[in-house]
């Protein structure tokens, strides 16, 4: 059975009844418009916890002032349906002045150095935005551990630095990106494409799948860089490659391999790992 409710006084009824069966708690943090990707990550919660928890909003901290806030998708119906349907035990639905009554928050993270690379150039204030409510959920929700996609690989890096550095004692798992059948990865935003735009969005995992062929640096960056240049309906925001912790590639070892692109005015991101070599 699964419960969908909005406020923090039934997620605190519910959340003790589930502490009081001892059963683990896991969390996973969605905007909604849910579809495989975000499913994926609610089977492994089923797999390993006693207590399912969904939550589901649309956080208006982490959005830019001409980002897509207004006109972000909501159907919570539909994802409802999805949650029964993966077995979650709670839905979480929260309006805004649930999660943050009296307005917005004075006291917010700062997701230091790594906040300000990559998507954070591009987004001033967004993964500041993403870890206040992170940290929020966690607390409202109680969860022992919590699941998060590769897809968004910065962010899951955010928020294993923050569970580390700040103490939080919860576990975060990342979950490998699920992709269309023909490679592009699952993402709410990919619903804003028009059909020439879905193919243009195709070179952005066609470029990294490439890419992620070669051992050496510098050919990974030219091969994804050539399909990307090859595709005029993409503009490149940045093509990356760096170590696993978003810092410096390695000489050899894993590495990821990142890139940021507007497709008309949808913005897509996409990564994949790949694995450096010493030239012989
Ligand atoms: P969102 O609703 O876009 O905020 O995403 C909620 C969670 O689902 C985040 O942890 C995302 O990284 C994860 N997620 C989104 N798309 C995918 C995907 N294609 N594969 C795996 N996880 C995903």
């Amino acid at each position: 059975m699964t419960y969908v409710i909005h406020t923090r006084a039934e997620l605190a009824a519910a959340t003790r009844e589930a502490a009081g069966d001892e059963a683990t708690t896991a969390v996973v943090m969605t905007m909604g418009a849910l579809h495989q990707g975000h499913r994926q990550l609610m089977r492994e919660a089923r797999a390993r916890a006693g207590f399912v928890i969904v939550t589901i909003f649309v956080n208006p901290l982490q959005f830019g002032p001409n980002e897509d806030f207004d006109k972000y998708p909501r159907t919570l119906a539909a994802d409802v349906e999805a949650c029964r349907a993966e077995g979650v035990d709670l839905v979480f639905a929260p309006s805004r002045d649930e999660v943050y009554p009296g307005g917005a928050p004075s006291i917010t993270m700062n997701a230091g150095a790594l906040g300000e690379i990559l998507e954070g150039a591009s987004r001033p204030g967004h993964f500041a935005g993403m870890l206040t409510v992170v940290q929020k959920l966690l607390m409202l929700t109680g969860a022992d551990v919590a699941y998060f996609g590769e897809k968004d690989f910065q962010q899951l890096a955010l928020i294993r630095r923050m569970a580390h550095d700040l103490e939080l004692g919860v576990e975060i798992v990342g979950v490998p990106t699920v992709r269309e059948p023909d490679g592009l990865a699952m993402s709410s935003r990919n619903r804003y494409l028009s059909p020439d735009q879905r193919r243009s969005a195709l070179a952005l995992s066609q470029a990294l799948r490439e890419g992620a062929e070669h051992t050496d640096a510098d050919a990974a960056l030219a091969a994804a860089h050539k399909i990307l240049a090859d595709e005029p309906g993409v503009r490149v925001d940045y093509l990356a490659l760096t170590g696993t912790d978003l810092g410096a590639p390695p000489a050899e070892g894993p590495a990821r391999l990142l890139v940021a692109a507007r497709v008309g005015s949808t913005r897509l991101i996409d990564n994949v790992p790949l694995t450096l070599e010493k030239a012989a």
